[in-house]
């Protein structure tokens, strides 16, 4: 990990310029490095796509994008939207590169940025491989500053895709100069997952198969498709979700401490996570995962009657599913995991449940049988409301001896909230530092994408009995199945 100086100096190509996410994420998050201070003089931002936009146009979009977040402070705008250039390129022409070159090179003469360069492809995954052939080939790399490059997902479809992408990455990039973006891993909840556990003796000590009952991560939506129906309805939940937003945070609750917390440790001690993860036979996946599709609702049409989706479409909208790992730590521990449109609520959250005590003393005290000790859970709150929440028993107040739960609770303040950078602001910042703590490594996703393959090969064999879920629930009748056949039951139902 190279860390500069807190003063960022690089030229950034952003490749998808006048696209949603550019628009909505890209140019808000880099006006609050400006805005902070972390880019100031020697920086400079090319968008670049196949419209015939000038600089100016360019700037007159950047600045619209920017005015939906914050207010002009002492001329902010203009100072930043000084460093915003475009340059009309169609990422198939080679050609075009060399203008490219031309350009980023007076860029670099004109902010000083010491020859750094970052790519950001924020364009349709089919042009990803195109790019950076084209990158090396017309000579658009560094000879003596940083060469980075930011990629959006989805990384491959599949395994054998995501292989083949990525071989055509490294060609031009190595792995320490890729930065594969999950947003998730920008959330600063997830990123208080390692806080929690290695930062504390008191949890880490139980975190282990001998205290822990349970784990179970939650990403529920309350949404449909909306106007994404026809990009997921070639993806569904399973490639969607669980392959990377849900794997990286299982990674995060599964890894062993780090040596020390530098991005290759962490990494590292993440894919090994992942590796120890149980590969299923299609039998076991079959048993293990549930998928649901919506029903029609109040709102809604059901998922087959979408604007954009295929009236027949077998594509899930609901995952639930029983991971495991073949580790000491991990021995007999079921990792339960869900994530689903037009669910109850819009919210994500781990509930790591602790075992029992193995005898409840209290059960012959008076009044017992009102109250049952529960077992503890920590709750680790991402979204909306960043925080977590311990409940344990406790002697509930009066006669008797009976006990009830009690929830000691943790929340950011709304101060706390408004420092917090958006997920998009974080790993921008992170990737112009050089640091990779929070970005997928290939070893990371090749695993993911082998678990995932085999359940959507059973799936993609077999007719399901869709729409099985109502809108405004948990989910299908199956994923509660799959727990209570464990004796277990969802923590949120
Ligand atoms: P978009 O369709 O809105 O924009 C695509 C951009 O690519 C446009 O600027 C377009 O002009 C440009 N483009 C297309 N063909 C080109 C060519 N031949 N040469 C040069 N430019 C060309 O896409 P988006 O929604 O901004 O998504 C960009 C990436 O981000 C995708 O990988 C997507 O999966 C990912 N992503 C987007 C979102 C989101 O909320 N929009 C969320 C997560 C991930």
């Amino acid at each position: 990990m190279t860390i500069l100086s807190t003063e960022i100096k690089a030229v950034i190509t952003l490749f998808g310029a006048t696209g949603d996410l550019a628009k909505r994420k890209l140019y808000p998050s880099l006006f609050n490095l400006f805005r902070k201070g972390f880019l100031a003089d020697n920086f400079a931002l090319l968008g670049t796509s196949r419209s015939a936009w000038s600089d100016e146009e360019f700037q007159a979009n950047v600045r619209e994008s920017i005015q939906k977040i914050a207010e002009d402070k002492d001329g902010q705008y203009d100072a930043f939207v000084k460093h915003c250039f475009y340059q009309p390129h169609d990422v198939t022409n080679p050609e075009h590169y060399d203008k490219l070159n031309d350009r980023i090179a007076d860029l670099e003469t004109k902010f000083g940025t010491e020859n750094n360069r970052l790519f950001y492809m924020s364009m349709a995954p089919r042009f990803f491989g195109t790019i950076a052939a084209n990158i090396k080939s017309q000579g658009l790399l560094s000879d003596d500053g940083f060469n980075r490059l930011v990629i959006e997902k989805p990384f491959g479809r599949d395994f054998e895709s995501a292989k083949q992408l990525n071989k055509e990455l490294t060609e031009t990039f190595d792995e320490n100069q890729i930065y594969r973006i999950d947003h998730y891993l920008g959330k600063e909840m997830v990123q208080n997952i390692s806080a929690l556990r290695f930062g504390n003796t008191a949890i880490e000590s139980l975190w282990n198969h001998r205290y822990i009952d349970n784990i179970q991560v939650t990403l529920s939506e309350d949404m449909g498709v909306e106007e994404r129906a026809g990009y997921y309805d070639q993806s569904g939940a399973l490639r969607d979700m669980v392959q990377n937003h849900i794997m990286q945070v299982v990674a995060q609750l599964a890894m062993e401490q780090p040596l020390t917390f530098t991005d290759q440790e962490i990494r590292e001690e993440k894919a090994k996570a992942l590796r120890s993860l149980r590969k299923y036979t299609p039998q076991e996946a079959a048993a293990n995962f549930v998928r649901g599709q919506y029903a029609a609702g109040d709102n809604n049409n059901d998922y087959r009657h979408e604007d954009g989706v295929d009236p027949e479409s077998i594509t899930e909208t609901y995952v639930a599913a029983k991971l495991s790992f073949d580790s000491e730590r991990w021995a007999g521990v079921p990792f339960y995991v869900r994530t689903g449109k037009l669910l109850a609520g819009k919210f994500t959250r781990v509930d790591v449940v602790f075992k029992k005590p193995l005898l409840d003393i209290f059960s012959n005290a008076a009044n017992s049988h009102e109250q049952k000790l529960n077992q503890n859970v920590l709750t680790i709150y991402i979204d909306p409301k960043p925080g977590f929440s311990l409940t344990l028993n406790a002697k509930k107040v009066g006669q008797g001896y009976t006990t009830e739960p009690a929830m000691l609770e943790f929340f950011h303040s709304d101060e706390q909230k408004a420092l917090s950078p958006e997920p998009y602001e974080r790993l921008f910042h992170d990737a112009l530092e050089g640091n990779s703590t929070n970005f997928a490594s290939w070893s990371e996703i090749a695993d993911a994408w082998q678990f995932v393959d085999v359940i959507r090969d059973v799936w993609d064999h077999e007719s399901p009995e869709f729409p099985n879920y109502t809108p405004g629930t948990m989910g299908p009748k199956e994923a509660d199945e799959l727990l209570a056949r464990d004796g277990r039951e969802w923590v949120v139902k």
